[in-house]
């Protein structure tokens, strides 16, 4: 069994100690792209660690991300916690990774998207300590809580894990899995984060900042195949009314209020998460 590798780097003043997370799912390559190109820089001298301690785990998923799949046994991003009994890899990855996150005092989860959408910051809890988290990293877009929605569904994140041990924690959403253009944007949001919190220094930081922050409010599921009934993009504006699908069977989905479109998709399976719905903070 392949367990994932973490890559530890520190200076003579270790804090804050910043845990970064890449290929969680195996076919998000960006941020473990981005986390290989640090690790060769500060090898060969290129960057230097001032302060503070630095936890590398570039592919949190090493079969999945041999095999170029979201998971092997199960959904890593839904099962994240310690179990007695690990039964499936992914467990077994959880109780590993979740070690390494007890260590740490600030965590970062690097994750892409499946279509062309707009690239975000995932900051589910509304502590100061995640927010100033959000604001170092200089993504124009936040959204907020997910946690609330899933609290129904037996379901474990990277996110909720490190919160319940009191850790400052964001979940980026890269652009497309495969578009070189996430890679170079994770890497500037890594780079980021060491700047403001003093372990690097980095020039051409973005001033900390998040431009807009949307609070999630529906989920949608797909119960059988649809259609949109107009291309919709992430995060556009939503009236109240406003027709947005239509199932095979003719019912259409309307907006139940005022909102804000996130991550739709015609592609994802039967029974899964279709698109969600927001509004601003
Ligand atoms: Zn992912």
């Amino acid at each position: 069994m392949e367990f994932p590798k973490r890559f530890v780097y520190e200076a003579a003043n270790t804090w804050p100690c910043i845990l970064f997370f890449g290929a969680i799912h195996g076919n998000e390559p960006s941020g473990t792209l981005a986390l290989q190109k640090l690790q060769q820089q500060l090898n060969q001298g290129e960057l230097t660690l001032i302060k503070g301690e630095l936890h590398l785990v570039p592919i949190a998923n090493p079969q999945a991300y041999q095999e170029k799949k979201t998971f092997i046994d199960a959904n890593l991003n839904r099962i994240f916690c310690p179990s007695l009994s690990p039964r499936s890899y992914e467990q077994h990855l959880a109780n590993k990774l979740c070690s390494f996150v007890d260590k740490c005092d600030v965590f970062v989860d690097l994750h892409s998207l499946q279509a062309e959408w707009q690239d975000f910051l995932y900051q589910d809890y509304a502590t100061p300590a995640c927010a100033t988290l959000a604001k170092s990293s200089g993504v124009d877009s936040v959204i907020n809580w997910w946690p609330q929605l899933y609290e129904t569904i037996d379901s474990y994140d990277t996110l909720q894990y490190a919160h319940s041990k009191g850790k400052a924690c964001v979940l980026y959403e890269a652009w497309q899995h495969d578009d070189p253009q996430s890679v170079d944007r994770a890497y500037h949001l890594i780079r980021n984060i060491l700047h403001h919190y003093g372990l690097i220094l980095y020039e051409q930081c973005t001033p900390p900042s998040n431009k807009q922050t949307i609070v999630m409010t529906d989920i949608i599921f797909k119960k059988e195949e649809w259609h949109f009934v107009q291309p919709r993009k992430q995060f556009d504006v939503l009236r109240k009314g406003e027709a947005i699908a239509v199932y095979d069977s003719w019912e259409t989905l309307y907006a139940p209020k005022d909102c804000i479109m996130i991550m739709p998709s015609e592609k994802t399976p039967l029974g899964t998460d279709r698109y969600y719905l927001g509004k601003k903070w």
